[in-house]
């Protein structure tokens, strides 16, 4: 959470019938898909039909958070004083083993060590009333 003197970082806003329920489950610490009831495709970022068949029967499961890292990118500018603050940044696209892919930050102490094909493990972040996801690097075994 932000202190008195950092600014907050931009969050959603509710209501929003789409997201609310993805961030709902955030709060529970769940990161959770969607999958289409009538085609089976899988549906992420959530919303209220399925991206392949347009139906609207779709259905929430939750992930158990692990993936790679598809793309990675570390923000050393930012225009947003939240941001700026903690630069740098580690942004990431992160495909889940679920088959769906997320745009998230990744917490790390050595952003520039990042590398493409890195698994990650899912972790959260409590600003005020939401919670968002984000992930860090798994632990090598
Ligand atoms: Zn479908």
């Amino acid at each position: 959470m932000a202190s008195d003197i950092e600014p907050a970082r931009p969050v959603p806003r509710f209501p929003e019938p789409d997201t609310e329920p993805f961030y709902a489950r955030c709060r529970e610490h769940r990161l959770s898909y969607q999958t289409c009831r009538s085609c089976g495709a899988i549906v992420f970022y959530p919303r209220s039909h399925c991206t392949r068949c347009t139906a609207t029967e779709l259905q929430w499961h939750d992930s158990e958070g692990r993936g790679l890292i598809y793309s990675v990118t570390v923000m050393r500018q930012h225009s947003h004083p939240a941001f700026r603050a903690r630069l740098p940044v580690a942004v990431a696209l992160v495909d889940l083993d679920e088959g769906f892919r997320m745009f998230s930050e990744i917490i790390t102490t050595d952003p520039s060590a990042l590398r493409i094909g890195q698994r990650v493990t899912v972790t959260w972040i409590e600003e005020g009333d939401v919670v968002l996801p984000a992930f860090t690097p798994a632990e090598e075994c």
